[in-house]
């Protein structure tokens, strides 16, 4: 056994002859060299190094090579902890910093804005240092429903989970409406990385609680302290990005540093936003570029189909809620908008009314719920907005649905959307007529009865226009 000083120094002379037959010249007097050995009791060695610049290009670059030598010598499993504090300072003084910092640390991670962050002098490597990961477990890959609106996204995220930092995806930038799931998604990799990679030390932070943190650093001079620590992250996740946006100066400095090292370093890393990169205002173009790195890759609203999807599973973790009718599953996904959070809450509400009132989950009951606990604000449907839609439907570009083109496809695609605006705007036939395709009023006229007719005796035709119209109604 190692105890006394002489000796722990010894056996670190005889790990340094070791390395400097693996390192270049170079390479051992500028990393090596310098490395004072300042104390071991038996399971952790510590070392004094120059600098943080040198703790991090060891941890970098040579903890693979240097944990052989150094089980070899002091033991298996014997844990490394690194100083880089003034000479004169007592080994006792050392080892108090450095254990308050791991204190630190996990109070950062572990409370809210106001913390304050102190300079980690114990960096994962050797010895693992655990950082909680600020996940919430029900935010996983099971729990999220698959649908056309996030198909890329999810199956991306997931191949992040397998290699993180080895896919092209990195950054991975995940942007869309509120309530669509890059929250949930973004934390749903994480909890994959996690189980597929325990060792890797993943970190959620929303960019509100990262900015906070580090205006308190600065308050407490020590910036570098906060960057130290984020950069010791293999895998970082930083939700609703765009927050960065109203803070100039020093805190988009701090990311990017952040930023860097990670990606340098190979570190996985997430991000959302409410915006597409190109859309975040104020946010520095050097930032900017890198986001583009990786890939960005949208949420979208989900379609009917997915929203059916995503109430029955809902309904089947709801207590109360397992024996939906599906006749009130159906008038919910219609009814409700794509914001996934409005139709969570519609379910909670109808349950609750349900159990209140002693009601029977019904048709009635989930209107009276829609009525009072989501705002349904009507949509406005404009002749522009149909239009739009159909042509989307059909993919045929704006232009060649108004050229005078009579292809079959064109001029149904014309006569829906004459019908649909008859049916839900106010519009004199005639303005509707000269909006599409510039017809009079009788060609419109002409066109629905003619849609009318088709749906009756037209069974996929019907289902076409339903989907259409599903769409134009859908808030
Ligand atoms: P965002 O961060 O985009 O505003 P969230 O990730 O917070 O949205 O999602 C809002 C709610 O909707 C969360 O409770 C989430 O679990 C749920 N949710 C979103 N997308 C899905 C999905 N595809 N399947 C199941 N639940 C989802
Ligand atoms: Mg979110």
């Amino acid at each position: 056994m190692i105890t006394n000083a002489t000796t722990y120094s010894d056996v670190w002379q005889n790990c340094l002859a070791q390395i400097k037959e693996q390192t270049s010249a170079e390479e051992f007097a500028k990393w090596f060299k310098p490395i004072v050995p300042i104390g071991y009791d038996g399971k952790t060695l510590r070392l004094r190094l120059p600098s943080e610049d040198c703790v991090f290009h060891i941890e970098r670059n040579y903890i693979p090579s240097l944990r052989p030598i150094i089980y070899e010598h002091f033991g298996n499993n014997t844990s490394l902890r690194y100083s880089v504090l003034a000479p004169e300072v007592s080994a006792e003084e050392q080892q108090r910093v450095a254990e308050s910092s791991v204190a630190t640390i996990n109070k950062v991670v572990t409370q809210s804005d106001t913390t304050k962050i102190k300079n980690p002098f114990v960096i994962p490597g050797i010895r693992k240092l655990e950082i909680p990961s600020q996940l919430n477990p029900n935010y996983t890959f099971e729990n999220f429903v698959e649908g056309e609106c996030n198909r890329l996204v999810r199956s991306v995220g997931m191949a992040v989970g397998v290699e993180p930092g080895k896919t092209a995806y990195n950054p991975l930038y995940i942007f869309g409406d509120s309530g669509l799931g890059k929250t949930h998604l973004a934390q749903a990799i994480g909890i994959d990385i996690k189980q597929r990679h325990p060792e890797l030390q993943v970190l959620y932070v929303s960019m509100n609680k990262f900015q906070a943190q580090y205006t308190t650093a600065v308050l407490n001079k020590e910036p570098n302290d906060f960057i130290n620590f984020y950069q010791m992250v293999d895998v970082l996740i930083i939700d609703d990005i765009q927050e960065l946006s109203g803070n100039k100066g020093s805190t988009q400095n701090a990311f990017f540093n952040i930023f860097n090292h990670l990606h340098l370093s190979g570190k996985q890393l997430i991000l959302t936003s409410d915006k597409r990169p190109s859309e975040l205002s104020d946010i520095n173009d050097r930032l900017l570029t890198r986001f583009k790195w990786g890939l960005a890759a949208e949420l979208t609203q989900p379609d009917y189909e997915t929203k059916v999807k995503i109430i029955h599973n809902k309904a089947r973790k709801l207590e109360g809620a397992e024996n939906i009718p599906e006749e009130v599953v159906t008038y919910f996904a219609e009814n409700i908008n794509g914001n996934i959070r409005e139709i969570e809450g519609a379910l909670s509400a109808l349950v609750a009314n349900a159990k209140f009132l002693g009601r029977k989950i019904t048709i009635t009951l989930a209107k009276e719920v829609l009525k009072t606990y989501v705002k349904i604000s009507p949509k406005e449907i404009s002749i522009e907005s149909i239009r739009k839609i159909v042509c989307d439907y059909f993919n045929i570009d704006e232009p060649t649905f108004d050229s005078p083109k009579r292809t079959r496809d064109i001029a149904q695609a014309r006569q829906i959307a004459m019908y649909l605006c008859k049916q839900h705007t106010k519009s004199p036939l005639s303005a509707i007529g000269a909006a599409i395709g510039g017809k009079n009023h009788a060609t419109v006229l002409h066109a629905c009865k003619a849609v009318t007719n088709l749906m009756e005796t037209d069974k996929s035709f019907l289902q076409i226009v339903e989907e259409i119209n599903r769409r134009v109604t859908a808030k």
